[in-house]
C-alpha cells in the first residue's frame, strides 16, 4: 500500500487502525464536501475532491489519519443542474455528530472538519462541532479553504470567491487534471453587490446572506452553465501554490488542536 493509501481510514484493518489512533495523540480529518454542478468544466464532486487533497497530503506530513470523506453537503440551490445531490443540513448535524461519536468510542478525541463546500456548509458544521464537544468532551475544529486562504489569495490576480470560479478552477487542474474540462469553463464576471458578499477576503461590512432562489440559479445555469466568477482564468500553476498554502496552513491547524488545553 503506497503512503498515501495509509492515511485513509477505510484502507486499514482496525489494529492499523487502533495503534494509528495511539501514534496520532487521537487525531482525525473528517473531509465533508458536496455532490453538485461546478460549472461546465468541473466536475460535481469537486468540493469533496480538494477536501480530499488537502486532508492526504497534511495528514501524511502530520502523521495521522483521514476519516472516509462525507460527499453530500447542503446543496439545494444547486439542485437547478443535473447531479446534484443534497442532504437536509438537520440530517447532516446528525450523520457529523454520529461519526465523530462512533470515532470517540475508540480513543479519537481531537477531530478536524475540513470543509470543501464553503459558506453553505459552514453553518451546520458549527452546530455539529459545539455539540460533539459539549456531549462527548472531543475537541473539534472547522477548517476551511476559503477562510483559512484570505492571505494568500491576496496576492493572487484572482476575482472574489463565487462558484466553480478561477480559484475551484485551479485548485482542481492541480489536484485532478484528468477531470477538469478547461475547453467547457465560461465566465460569469461577479456584479460586485454592496451588500451581498460571501468572499471572506472583501473588506467591506458582512455579513448579509442572501439564499439563493430556484430562479436565480435557474439564470445562472442558462448564462454560464453554472458558474459564478471568471473560471477561464484558472491556472494550474496557481493551483498547486494555493494548495500548498492550504496544506501549510492545515498542519498549522493540526498542531493548534494537538495543544488545545
Ligand atoms: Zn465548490
Amino acid at each position: 500500500m503506497t503512503l498515501e493509501k495509509e492515511v485513509w481510514l477505510q484502507n486499514l484493518t482496525w489494529e492499523d487502525v487502533k495503534q494509528k489512533t495511539t501514534a496520532s495523540q487521537g487525531t482525525i480529518i473528517l473531509p465533508i464536501g458536496s455532490t453538485e454542478q461546478h460549472g461546465a468544466h468541473l466536475p460535481v464532486g469537486t468540493d469533496t475532491m480538494v477536501a480530499n487533497a488537502i486532508a492526504e497530503a497534511a495528514a501524511l506530513k502530520a502523521g495521522i489519519l483521514v476519516a472516509p470523506p462525507l460527499w453530500f453537503g447542503w446543496s439545494p440551490h444547486h439542485l437547478v443542474l443535473p447531479g446534484t445531490i443534497t442532504i437536509r443540513a438537520e440530517v447532516l448535524i446528525e450523520v457529523a455528530f454520529d461519526v465523530i461519536k462512533s470515532l470517540s468510542n475508540h480513543n479519537f478525541d481531537k477531530f478536524i472538519l475540513l470543509n470543501g463546500h464553503r459558506i453553505v456548509n459552514v453553518a451546520w458544521m458549527q452546530i455539529a462541532a459545539e455539540r460533539a464537544k459539549r456531549e462527548l468532551g472531543v475537541k473539534v475544529i472547522i477548517f476551511d479553504p476559503a477562510y483559512m486562504s484570505k492571505e494568500f489569495t491576496g496576492d493572487m490576480e484572482w476575482g472574489e470567491v463565487g462558484h466553480a470560479e478561477e480559484i475551484e478552477g485551479s485548485h482542481m487542474w492541480y489536484c485532478h487534471p484528468d477531470l477538469v474540462k478547461m475547453e467547457r469553463a465560461r465566465d460569469n464576471p461577479h456584479q460586485h453587490d454592496r451588500i451581498y458578499h460571501v468572499d471572506p477576503r472583501y473588506s467591506g461590512d458582512t455579513l448579509c446572506y442572501v439564499p439563493s432562489s430556484p430562479a436565480e440559479m435557474e439564470r445562472l445555469a442558462e448564462k454560464s452553465g453554472g458558474t459564478s466568477g471568471e473560471s477561464t482564468k484558472a491556472s494550474q500553476e496557481l493551483g498547486q501554490k494555493y494548495h500548498q498554502h492550504l496544506v501549510d496552513r492545515m498542519l498549522e491547524a493540526i498542531a493548534f488542536l494537538q495543544k488545545l488545553a
